[in-house]
């Protein structure tokens, strides 16, 4: 682990995997902690934080405390008794996961971190942490990913434990199938027997009563009997139209958590992972243009990524921007939701830093105004669809050369100064409230 430092009475580390973070979590917070206290006679620090990054496993760097010879109690061996099955049943492919969609191969960024930590709690401890998890968002943000991704780390946890994931049409189909051949006991069976149940789309129940009969006899009984069960829907449970108000306030039983669209640097380190797992050459500035074209759909950015690159390996091109502009003309970022009025950028900014909206339009050159200016256009390039010359334009007929060089600047100054990197985020965090 690198040691990030630490801020605000947290220590702050950053680990390459989710495994090694729950290691870290589990073992080894109070030998830390201790040691820490004992470096310092004050201690600095008095909780630390593990920050999954996966850029530190790509660095092939590996656990750096061997966790056997740290002489924390391991934690009491889960019971296993009533997990015991014959071992066709605990195979992998009945659990339906796809092996793609794991935890290591999720980029964290503001927009999912919440969502992550809250799967990562459930397949650590299943039925103990929140009962049901329901995971709701736009489409393209992870949220099969993090179910999937659920199953895959519950499994390298607890032997014999038994997943299984399901789509919701699936689940519809295989109870038509059951009704229409008398085998509602293999239904049944198939998914009441189960540790943890994960559930996709649950909006497509809409208005199918007996399926949603069937369903809510699923959840209760696993439920009852301490299982997991996780849910994800496009919308949360009091949109979920079409649905019986029982089975909605069920759905709210345990925790409820959203994906939202990821912030521009997050977009890059998703293309940079996915890049680096399909052995894609593509070069820096490719990926932050991609990024920046596709904004709303975690899944239509890594189209667009396989889409440049595939293009220049066919034609035997170079891949740049110009290349990339070329293959990407026709796609326009359209999702209007992701899109927040210039207006509301520049209110929520000057509100942040306690300024009026006329600071921001001014000529204002103080350190602090400047600063939040800039954050402003940052703010206005990203989440907006104007360009450059329209952004200048708003802020009292500026060149748009500033506003490129104000974008510049905050996009490094974010990656250096973590205070920085929180302003952004926390005004990006309210917007986004706006927008919704
Ligand atoms: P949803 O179920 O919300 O529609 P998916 O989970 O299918 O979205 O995600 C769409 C694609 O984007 C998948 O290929 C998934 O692996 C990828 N993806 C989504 N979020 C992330 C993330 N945080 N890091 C890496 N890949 C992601
Ligand atoms: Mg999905």
């Amino acid at each position: 682990a690198v040691a990030q430092g630490v801020m605000s009475g947290t220590l702050y580390l950053d680990v390459p995997n989710e495994l090694t973070a729950a290691q870290m979590n589990k073992r080894l917070r109070t030998p830390i902690m201790e040691a820490l206290a004992h470096v310092h006679a004050e201690p600095a620090a008095s909780t630390f934080r593990v920050v999954v990054n996966p850029e530190l496993a790509d660095a092939h760097l590996t656990m750096p405390v061997p966790i056997q010879s740290v002489s924390a109690p391991a934690p009491a061996p889960r019971p296993t008794e009533e997990y015991v099955e014959p071992v066709s049943t605990a195979s992998r492919s009945d659990t339906r996961l796809n092996p793609k969609y794991t935890f290591d191969n999720f980029v964290i960024g503001q927009s999912n971190r919440f969502a992550h930590a809250a799967a990562v709690a459930v397949a650590e401890a299943p039925a103990k942490a929140y009962n049901p998890l329901f995971i709701y968002g736009d489409s393209g943000l992870g949220k099969t990913h993090l179910l999937h991704a659920i199953g895959d780390y519950a499994l390298s946890l607890y032997t014999g434990i038994r997943v299984r994931y399901v789509s919701s049409e699936e689940f519809t189909n295989d109870f038509i199938n059951s009704i229409a051949n008398n085998r509602g006991s293999a239904f049944q069976a198939r998914y009441r027997d189960v540790d943890i149940l994960l559930i996709d789309d649950i909006q497509f129940l809409q208005g199918r009563a007996e399926t949603q009969e069937a369903f809510f006899h699923t959840f209760n009984t696993l439920h009852d009997h301490d299982k997991q069960v996780v849910i994800t829907s496009d919308v949360p449970p009091r949109h979920l139209t079409g649905f019986e108000d029982r089975m909605r306030s069920r759905f709210e039983w345990g925790l409820i958590t959203d994906v939202q669209a990821p912030d521009l640097e997050t977009r890059i380190a998703i293309l940079r992972k996915k890049a680096q797992s399909e052995r894609l050459l593509v070069p820096d500035e490719v990926l932050e243009y991609i990024a920046t074209k596709v904004s709303s759909n975690i899944r239509e950015l890594e189209g667009a990524l396989i889409r440049v690159s595939a293009f220049a390996s066919l034609n035997r091109s170079t891949l740049d921007i110009s290349l990339a502009q070329t293959v990407l003309r026709d796609i326009v970022d359209t999702d209007d939701a992701n899109i927040i009025s210039p207006t509301d950028i520049i209110t929520a900014t000057a509100q942040y830093f306690r300024l009026s909206v006329d600071d921001l339009y001014g000529s204002s050159r103080s350190q602090a105004v400047a600063t939040a200016r800039q954050i402003a256009m940052y703010l206005c390039r990203e989440r907006t669809n104007l360009s450059l010359p329209k952004i200048g334009q708003l802020f009292g007929n500026r060149d748009h050369t500033t506003v490129m060089y104000a974008y510049k600047k905050i996009s490094e100054l974010m990656k250096e100064r973590r205070s920085i990197y929180n302003q952004v985020s926390e005004i990006t965090t309210q917007l986004g409230r706006v927008g919704r």
